[in-house]
């Protein structure tokens, strides 16, 4: 009898651990959406804008644009994407630009919210959000060349887990309540709705 009940302890307990795995699976938990509903895409093939990382690295998306709260129309970040990235990964810039504003001060997993905002040719306000401490690279008034260098990704500002939170606002207006803006990436696979939830893209040689 205390054998099986012991038994039964275990298999509760292999239960929970598979539930808190689960859990833990960002995207599973979200329904999978491609793009946002009656919004104009730019042309990814001409877009300016690189992905955020260096040529050669491959990261997945978690939350993009209407994929789930807060990435849903109506709130700032309806047009932000999620990419997932373990805490340190390099994260670079998306196109040619000025940098704007700098924070580096929070710690993973606490409050403050590191980020670094580039703006660039067009005035897009691009945001990485969720650095980790200390990890820009840059300072306010540098100025960036597609591809350099910006600092390293994080989990600042509360984010349920490591990813790079990366959003174009515009015209200077940055701070939330902001309105995001969608974007394509030309240095990558087809994606004329942006990028999409769970799939993968490696950043690839641009001109
Ligand atoms: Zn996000």
């Amino acid at each position: 009898m205390k054998k099986l009940l012991v038994a039964i302890c275990i298999i509760l307990l292999m239960a929970c651990k598979d539930d808190a795995l689960l859990g833990s699976d960002v995207v599973s938990q979200q329904v999978v959406a491609n793009g946002c509903e009656g919004v104009f895409y730019p042309n990814w093939r001409t877009s300016p804008h690189l992905l955020p990382y260096p040529v050669g690295k491959s990261y997945r998306i978690g939350l993009s644009h209407c994929s789930g709260f807060p990435h849903i129309e109506g709130q700032p970040d309806q047009f932000a994407i999620d990419f997932i990235m373990d805490i340190g990964t390099l994260v670079t810039a998306s196109r040619v630009g000025t940098i704007m504003f700098v924070e580096e001060s929070g710690e993973d997993f606490e409050d403050v919210n590191n980020m670094v905002v580039l703006r660039d040719e067009d005035g897009y306000f691009l945001m990485y959000q969720h650095l980790t401490k200390n990890g820009a690279l840059v300072e306010v008034g540098d100025f960036v060349d597609e591809g350099d260098p910006i600092g390293f990704s994080g989990a600042s500002g509360l984010a349920s887990y490591p990813h790079l939170h990366f959003v174009a606002s515009f015209f200077g207006e940055w701070m939330p309540p902001y309105t995001s803006y969608p974007i394509t990436f030309r240095n990558t696979s087809a994606n004329p709705k942006s990028l999409i939830q769970g799939e993968t893209y490696e950043a690839l040689p641009y001109e």
